[in-house]
């Protein structure tokens, strides 16, 4: 960290500052300029709050050199994680393909289904029970009949199961879960994240709407900071000023994450488009950007789901799709030959 002195600052302002950062166990060297003195804070400064330092009467400007990401970075993890979420690892190379409706409604929609994605190459089976919904009056999951569907589904299938959690009292429920789905709506919920971070369940963390790539990335931290390294970044589309789709679907944060991150990081193109068609073509994109796997809404029936039909992919579509995207992903390894 870099802090600029003001040109007015006083000798005791000066103290005060280097006092008070000494005592958070970093070490502070003044770097005296022509027009100003620039203070060169180096350590541990991921517990450094900037806003507190800039409150100091001293400081002109503080600039941060590294990102205070001591877990989710890749200064102390420069090699790309891999998460094992119920045996099928993601991330270093391993591409997940998870599918599934956004929420599970009945035996009769989901078991058929499950068994169809399974066929078609999906690795993960997706359903939400507990459905964080922008209205109360909409349809809200079937809870515990929801979870006990999925682990039916698993049991037939053989596909492990993610799931959204929306609270964190709900974690004794969540036991069996392979990986238990963060929402976006959920990112910051900090309590949440925390309980997580307890346990050693595989995390799927999904970036909020209006959330930056760091705040994402200090969201991780809260789970890994807690103990559990398992966690999954997801990229769901941002809120943008264009209504032509129903999020912006991001694709430059695959690559920034990959940069910043050893995290694995998949892309759910669903969300982000809130239309069907436009789904395939954001998902060939986001494996050409190196996404390390897709979550896709699949639906038997899309005109009769309870929660995001408009988005949903047919089984025979999300089949096809299956297929252009092992054909991508062959032609991106040859010629990375
Ligand atoms: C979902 O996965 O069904 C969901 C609610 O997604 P998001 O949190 O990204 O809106
Ligand atoms: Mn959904």
């Amino acid at each position: 960290m870099v802090i600029v002195v003001r040109h007015s600052a006083r000798r005791e302002d000066v103290a005060a500052l280097t006092a008070f950062l000494t005592a958070q166990g970093v070490s502070v060297t003044p770097v005296p300029g022509e027009r100003s003195t620039l203070l060169a804070v180096v350590g541990d400064t991921s517990r450094l709050d900037d806003d507190r330092v800039a409150g100091f009467a001293a400081v002109e400007a503080v600039r941060r050199i590294t990102e205070p990401l001591p877990l989710a970075g890749r200064g102390a993890h420069p090699a790309d994680s891999v998460v094992e979420v119920g045996g099928v690892p993601v991330g270093a190379g391993h591409f997940a393909l998870i599918a599934g409706p956004c929420s599970v409604e009945s035996r009769e929609q989901l078991l058929p289904l499950a068994a169809s994605l399974r066929a078609a190459g999906a690795q993960l089976l997706r359903g939400g029970a507990y459905k964080p919904r922008t209205s109360p009056y909409h349809f809200q999951g079937l809870g515990e009949e929801g979870l006990a569907l999925l682990r039916e589904a698993r049991a037939a299938t053989g596909l492990p199961i993610v799931t959204e959690i929306v609270d964190p009292r709900q974690l004794p429920l969540f036991e069996d879960v392979d990986l238990i789905q963060v929402g976006a709506r959920n990112m910051q919920n900090f309590e949440l994240l925390k309980e997580l971070g307890r346990i050693d369940t595989p995390v799927l963390l999904k970036r909020g709407p209006s959330a930056t790539l760091k705040e994402l990335l200090l969201a991780a931290e809260y789970i890994l900071s807690g103990g559990n390294g398992r966690v999954i970044l997801c990229e769901r589309g941002v809120r943008s000023f264009d209504t032509a789709t129903r999020y912006l679907l991001d694709l430059s944060a695959v690559a920034v994450l990959h940069e910043r991150t050893h995290l694995p990081v998949i892309v759910d193109p669903s969300h982000a488009a809130g239309a069907a068609r436009y789904v395939p073509s954001l998902s060939l994109a986001a494996v050409a950007a190196g996404a390390d796997g897709l979550m896709l809404e699949v639906h038997p029936d899309p005109a009769a789901a309870l929660s995001d039909g408009a988005q949903a992919l047919l089984p025979a579509d999300f089949a096809a799709l299956a297929k252009q995207i092992k054909a991508l992903r062959a032609a991106l390894t040859e010629s990375g030959d």
